[in-house]
């Protein structure tokens, strides 16, 4: 066991501040990493303010951070796929069972026994896991990505959760060109999903109740941009739509985007707003429409999406802070005023 230095929240009211926390020594199948850059996604701050406490309860102190890039520094004897110096990404999960239906599908998101990367029972140190917001980690090499090296790093970490979250529904749902494809709450995972559904071929709507997004919206490849807020733009896109993305981390109303779909058409939810949503019968009656979830993606497909986005050179739209901002930035995250992710520079921890 080693110290390393990482920010950690005390309470669901408290601020992260700076905290040392132990990591295991390597064991044979473990990969150890010099975290470079990690993302900040909502769920990051949804748990560190125990925002979902009616399904995973925050265990104080927290170490957030599940968009981890960084660079191999040791490497356990029964490793096969990493040495020492290469890139390397932690997405959300660094455990699993691995014999389980959903583990041998390739779905370990899925598996009953999944360890997320923070916040859930670490078997190795007792109490928890501890994420990215530090400066290296250990994990079993079977959970640990390779990181495409033609890719803008800070831009590559947030793929680790927003890339795959997007990617996994696009390609369950079948998104591909000659689709009509939506996606709401311009975001972390929406600017990402934007710009992964028309690299799989798709004419796609972008929805923002930011009027400031709309620009932007159609620069990261969106076809369209709605404000959402006005009915006559969204009536003119009345049952017209294959699949919508739902990326919005807050409560809002679903079923006006329902009534965008058209027969059959689906809308999955990767947003995870805290309070249950309203749902209006009909307006999945008619149409026979679906609304469905979406959780992350396994490990293959994770390096599946990653392996797309070095091909099509796609990244996160980041704003670089160093860990000292990051408070700073979670008020801001909280209000929607990031375009489109901050992503801390690690190497501002290391120095402190
Ligand atoms: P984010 O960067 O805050 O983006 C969410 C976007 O939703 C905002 O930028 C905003 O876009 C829109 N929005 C916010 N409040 C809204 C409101 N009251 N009404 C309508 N739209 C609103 O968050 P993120 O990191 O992309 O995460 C989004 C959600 O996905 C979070 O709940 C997160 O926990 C969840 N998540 C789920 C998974 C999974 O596996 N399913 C994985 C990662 C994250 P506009 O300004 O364009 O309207
Ligand atoms: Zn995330």
């Amino acid at each position: 066991m080693y110290n390393a230095k990482a920010y950690s929240a005390a309470s669901a009211t408290s601020q992260l501040a700076p905290a040392t926390i132990p990591r295991r020594d390597p064991g044979e199948h473990d990969v150890q990493i010099e975290i470079l850059y990690c993302g900040i996604c909502h769920s990051d701050l949804h748990q560190v303010r125990n925002e979902w406490s009616g399904f995973m309860p925050t265990v104080y102190p927290i170490v957030p951070g599940h968009e981890i890039v960084g660079r191999i520094t040791k490497v356990g004897s029964a490793v096969t796929k990493f040495k020492p110096g290469d890139l390397a990404g932690v997405g959300c999960m660094v455990d699993s069972d691995r014999t389980c239906p959903e583990c041998k599908a390739g779905l370990e998101q899925y598996c009953p026994n999944m360890i997320l990367t923070y916040n859930a029972p670490d078997k190795h140190l007792g109490g928890v896991t501890y994420g990215g917001y530090s400066e290296s980690i250990v994990v079993d090499e079977h959970f640990v990505l390779r990181v495409p090296s033609n890719l803008y790093l800070a831009g590559a970490a947030p793929l680790l959760c927003a890339g795959i979250t997007t990617y996994s529904p696009l390609r369950h749902w079948g998104v591909t060109k000659g689709k009509k494809v939506g996606v709401v709450g311009l975001g972390g995972l929406g600017h990402i999903g934007v710009k992964l559904a028309h690299a799989l071929g798709a004419h796609v709507v972008a929805f923002t109740t930011s009027q400031s997004k709309v620009d932007d919206a159609l620069r990261l490849d969106a076809d369209e941009a709605v404000v959402s807020r006005d009915a006559s733009q969204m009536q003119k896109h009345a049952r017209s739509f294959d699949f919508i993305l739902d990326t919005v981390a807050a409560d809002h109303d679903i079923n006006a985007y329902l009534r965008l779909l058209r027969r059959d058409g689906t809308i999955t939810l990767v947003g995870a707003p805290p309070k249950p949503l309203d749902v209006a019968a009909f307006n999945l009656i008619m149409g026979r429409r679906s609304l469905s979830g979406s959780g992350i993606g396994g490990i293959a497909e994770t390096q599946e999406m990653l392996d797309f986005c070095g091909a099509h050179n796609i990244t996160a739209d980041v704003e670089v802070i160093p860990i000292q901002k990051v408070n700073e930035a979670y008020e801001r995250l909280a209000r929607s005023d990031v375009k489109y992710r901050f992503c801390i520079d690690m190497a501002s921890l290391r120095s402190e």
